[in-house]
């Protein structure tokens, strides 16, 4: 079969080579095309020497070969050849280790050069080159590609092997539909796939990797499309006595986004098809009052529920929570980390086999081995992107199927969320809970800093409270950077007789709970900490966070934090504390931090600042395998793609008809290389 021809078929692919290849993921020819150059070199002008000044700009021109000296050098007897261009330009050629060309450089005799020339004194040498007997063989006049390489691999060998599979697999069939060609302005794939590796303009090679990147992403939803479940709609899910009674001793009433995630989830819960819904809401939108409520709704109809939060510090705030709000109503709630352990694990255990606990909360301690259900029926997952794939399933695993929430304050743009949780129903917390006021973000120079403990100290006689966030634990002696043990002992002076403490993740978990206790009860006014503060915690009366060195945190770090305030009615503020010269990326965050709140667009405004980034963690790696586009940096051909395959599965769900064919052998042949 075509497609299966394998790349030591070409010129020069000998064992060592195809092992390199192989690395990078090309094992035929077919693979070979669809390498994706990481960079061109563009031959095109020619540049003779004089032009060697101009910034960035490479040689390319003949030269006629004048004479040969030698001198000594580190690498001991070293050619010097004299060639004149054709301007009448002298140049120098310096062979270092390349003796051997005196015999091929020969007097008289002329030569394309290639590569990077300095003016020394009055002379022009160029040491670092490339050099060709013609023309065509120089890739002067053209547009090259520039490959990623490993071990024995060349450019020159990479670029041989490209020219040979382009030809061997000639011609290369569309893979689109005719029709969407002229419609959507794409290239026929056989030049889309010759221009990208040697385009004649760099317009051109933009062009054909717009191609060959929709053409991928459109396959990739086509498949996420197909593979999504249909669900059979079901009636409203009627809320049961307790969740009825829950609601009417709450003190505050539910957002109506909190309302509809509930219902949705209630329906979820009620149909015989496992549930796996992602729960998206930004910092403070109230996703875990929805995770207790229709955790409720589960233990009415006898089954348990598994909470899992990413640290011990949060399952802990957690499991507190839980407990003064659900116990009332008979709800048994366990607890569960690694350092539960001896007798109290071992009923702990056994409440969990037997029945008798309803409501299990806890790290990932609760897929241990030895953690075993009697009948678990809903899986709840706080910060669901703390997690990897394999620990979400795994405690999926030990319910039988069990509903999955996975909960995320990690905002990610639309059209992102839909293809990488495509087989996720999706709720969102999009509106804040009432009378909440949007943080007030502050930029504070070293200058002002003063005033900024004059504002938190007015804050502190009002009984509200704060948090202060630096960057490291000790002073690790090397820079300026504040530390949280220093700057503990600089507050209680300044605020003396405020009671505070210090926090950060070398305490151990139980003292760390101690005084986040202590901080809920108000026995302590603010917590001078480090980012172990950033996930999670839910501290009302807390109004005031105060980030040192804010330059030195991201975006996503920073949202978090300030989501430590603004939690309540009160008004809160949030101080973003810089020094020293900023980058202009450091600059870009700060101002996008002091102009919004949204977690939306602070997630978008990271992608532009950063640039493609981190944000589909794990998600990247699973059946995404793309060569030529970005699922961060191309969101518009996502958005594109997205809309076609929504077109052609609602008309073609199974690629049956003629015009499909093609995309029906393109997923056919995709499963197959994905294996
Ligand atoms: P997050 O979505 O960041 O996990 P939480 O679930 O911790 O947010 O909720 C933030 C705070 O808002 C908590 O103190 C919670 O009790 C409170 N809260 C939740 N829902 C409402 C509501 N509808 N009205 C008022 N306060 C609410
Ligand atoms: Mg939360």
């Amino acid at each position: 079969m075509e497609r299966e021809r394998k790349i030591t078929e070409a010129p020069g692919v000998g064992k060592k080579a195809a092992g390199d290849l192989l690395s990078l993921g090309v094992r035929t020819l077919s693979d070979m095309i669809r390498f994706r150059p990481r960079a061109y070199d563009d031959r095109r002008e020619e540049r003779r020497f004089r032009d060697a000044s101009i910034e960035d700009a490479s040689i390319s021109c003949r030269i006629t070969i004048m004479g040969h000296s030698e001198f000594s050098s580190k690498a001991g007897r070293t050619l010097k050849v004299t060639a004149m261009d054709d301007d009448g330009t002298r140049v120098e050629i310096l062979c270092f280790n390349r003796y051997f060309l005196k015999q091929q450089l020969r007097l008289g005799s002329s030569w394309y050069i290639y590569g990077k020339a300095i003016k020394n004194r009055s002379v022009y040498q160029i040491s670092s080159f490339e050099i060709k007997r013609t023309k065509e063989e120089s890739g002067i006049g053209r547009i090259l590609p520039i490959y990623p390489l490993t071990g024995s691999l060349t450019e020159k060998l990479m670029r041989n092997a490209q020219i040979y599979s382009l030809s061997a697999l000639s011609p290369i069939e569309d893979e689109l539909p005719l029709e969407m060609y002229e419609r959507l302005s794409l290239m026929h794939h056989d030049m889309a796939y010759n221009a990208i590796h040697f385009p004649s303009t760099m317009e051109e090679a933009k062009a054909a990797l717009a191609t060959l990147a929709f053409t991928e992403l459109l396959l990739m939803e086509l498949e996420v499309l197909r593979r999504k479940p249909q669900r059979k709609e079901t009636g409203e899910s009627k809320l049961s006595l307790i969740e009825q009674k829950f609601l009417g001793k709450l003190p505050f009433t539910l957002t109506d986004d909190q309302v509809n995630a509930s219902a949705e989830i209630r329906k979820d819960i009620d149909s015989p098809t496992p549930m796996n819904r992602l729960l998206q809401g930004d910092v403070g939108s109230g996703k875990t009052l929805v995770a207790w409520l229709t955790a409720l709704h589960a233990i009415a109809k006898g089954k348990q529920v598994a909470f899992m939060a990413p640290t011990e510090l949060l399952a802990r705030q957690h499991a507190d929570g839980a407990a003064a709000l659900l116990s009332p109503f008979g709800v048994r709630i366990a607890f569960i980390t690694g350092s539960v352990k001896g007798e109290s694990r071992k009923l702990l255990l056994r409440s969990l086999r037997e029945g008798t606990t309803d409501l299990v909360i806890g790290t990932h301690a609760l897929f241990s081995e030895d953690v075993v259900f009697k009948n678990l029926g809903y899986v709840i997952i706080d910060e669901q992107h703390r997690f990897g794939v394999q620990q979400r399933e795994a405690l999926k695993k030990k319910g039988d199927r069990a509903d999955i929430l996975s909960m995320t304050a990690t905002p990610i743009p639309r059209s992102l969320a839909l293809t990488l949780f495509a087989d996720y129903s999706v709720s969102v917390l999009r509106s804040m809970p009432k009378g909440r006021i949007p943080v007030k973000t502050y930029l504070v120079s070293e200058e002002k800093r003063d005033s900024m403990y004059e504002s938190v100290g007015v804050e502190f006689k009002r009984l509200h409270q704060a948090y202060f966030v630096y960057p490291r634990i000790d002073d690790e002696g090397d820079s300026d950077l504040r530390d949280v043990t220093t700057m503990f002992e600089f507050l209680k002076e300044k605020y003396h007789g405020v009671p505070s403490a210090l926090i950060h993740s070398k305490l151990p978990d139980d003292e760390k709970m101690a005084i986040l206790r202590d901080f809920k009860a108000k026995k302590l006014m603010y917590l001078v900490a480090t980012s172990v503060v950033e996930v999670g915690i839910d501290i009302p009366d807390a109004t005031c966070m105060i980030i040192e060195h804010a330059e030195r945190f991201g975006l996503a770090a920073l949202h978090q934090l300030r989501g430590r305030v603004g939690r309540s009615t009160l008004p809160s503020y949030c101080f973003l504390v810089y020094s020293g010269n900023l980058t202009d990326e450091a600059k870009a965050r700060l101002k996008v931090m002091k102009e919004t709140n949204d977690g939306f667009k602070i997630a978008e405004k990271d992608l532009e600042i950063r640039g493609p980034g981190e944000i589909t963690g794990d998600r990247q790696s699973g059946f995404l395998h793309l060569h030529f586009a970005s699922l961060t940096s191309d969101l518009d051909l996502v958005e594109k793609a997205r809309k076609e395959a929504e077109r052609i599965v609602e008309d073609d769900r199974g690629l049956l008809k003629a015009e499909n064919a093609v995309l029906r052998e393109a997923l056919a042949r995709k499963v197959l290389q994905d294996k």
